[in-house]
């Protein structure tokens, strides 16, 4: 099937063994895989799509687990370097009493943002269908080049280009330097994934607007999608808008749901580009993607509660 390469960081979460603690409360972390773009890689492959990750990290004992767990997961992993200098890319993560997360980086700086254009596989990324990507890697060099020259190389050979900023605002010098980084790449997407929560940011307004919405439009998109949490989705495309709900599940852990919720909707456009015509199959395709980022949320952890197919579909059944 045609393949999905995903670009960015890869890293290690460490969080807290019970949520609702802060850092310095807490007692015990929970070593958890991370990296929205490694986790879209992953949702992907367990749908059973074709999936590559492009992206560095230490040559170290994490580094080193992170790569193998891609390729277990199915994932291709020829794009993966390894950096002999720098550590990979630690989080500490607390899950909030009311399900939000906070994060703390170690970043001085991590392998990840320290990736190279001339380490770029192109050859991956231009026999791809999508190319996927997130805004971290954009926040300093070397990796701002490379993430660049990829988007550039994707267009250049037809691929489509999908944006999942994933606002992360502790890593950017400022929230006015994440807000201006973000959009410095944003009319180059043919689709843009984002949450209410960075509707809100990117525009100040409320993301339950239509109009709000909207004002983050960009003629040269294909479809713009806004997901809301348990409340499921909204998309906005030139012909057609609307709102997909999302399925009542028992969430444990909402890290991931949206990466979850992504991989499934680009396994979809993989198959059929032509969904953004028929709003028909758009639909059924963002009930399967929603499907799939509940059930990401009944366990901890983002990789290892990504769903397969017939679980996704059982979801939908079953809520019939
Ligand atoms: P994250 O950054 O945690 O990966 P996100 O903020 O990008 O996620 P969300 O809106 O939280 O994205 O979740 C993506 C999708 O996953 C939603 O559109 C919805 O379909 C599903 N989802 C998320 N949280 C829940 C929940 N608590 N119950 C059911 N479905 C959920």
């Amino acid at each position: 099937s045609p393949m999905i390469v995903s670009f960015g960081e890869m890293l290690i979460d460490f969080v807290p063994d019970v949520a609702g603690v802060s850092l310095a409360e807490s007692y015990a972390f929970i070593k958890a895989p991370g990296g929205a773009p490694a986790n879209v890689a992953c949702a992907i492959a367990k749908l059973g799509g074709n999936a590559a990750f492009i992206g560095k990290v230490g040559d170290d004992e994490f580094g080193h687990m992170l790569a193998n767990l891609l390729k277990k997961s199915g994932v291709n992993s020829d794009g993966i370097c390894f950096d002999k200098d720098a550590r990979t890319a630690l989080a500490f993560v607390t899950l909030k009493a009311d399900g939000q997360r906070e994060f703390m980086f170690y970043r001085s700086p991590s392998a990840d943002m320290l990736l190279k254009e001339s380490e770029l596989k192109l050859d991956l990324i231009k026999q791809a269908k999508i190319f996927h990507y997130g805004s971290i890697s954009l926040i300093s060099e070397p990796c701002k080049s490379a993430h660049m020259a990829a988007m550039k190389a994707a267009k250049q050979a037809g691929v489509l280009l999908s944006y999942d900023p994933n606002v992360r605002l502790p890593l950017w010098p400022s929230p006015e330097a994440a807000r201006d980084g973000i959009k410095s790449i944003w009319d180059q997407a043919d689709f843009v994934k984002v949450s209410d929560d960075e509707v809100e940011f990117l525009t100040k307004g409320d993301p339950k607007k239509d109009d709000v919405v909207m004002s983050l439009w960009n003629d040269n998109f294909k479809l713009l999608i806004v997901t809301d949490g348990p409340e499921g989705c909204r998309y906005f495309s030139k012909k057609f808008k609307g709102k997909v709900n999302g399925y009542k599940v028992k969430t444990i852990d909402t890290t991931g749901a949206g990466d979850a919720f992504v991989g499934a909707f680009l396994q979809a456009v993989a198959k059929d580009p032509n969904l953004f015509n028929d709003e028909n199959k758009l639909k059924e395709a963002l009930v399967f993607a929603n499907a799939c980022g509940a059930i990401s949320t009944t366990q901890k952890g983002a990789i290892p509660s990504l769903p397969d197919k017939a679980q996704a579909e059982n979801l939908i059944k079953e809520a019939k």
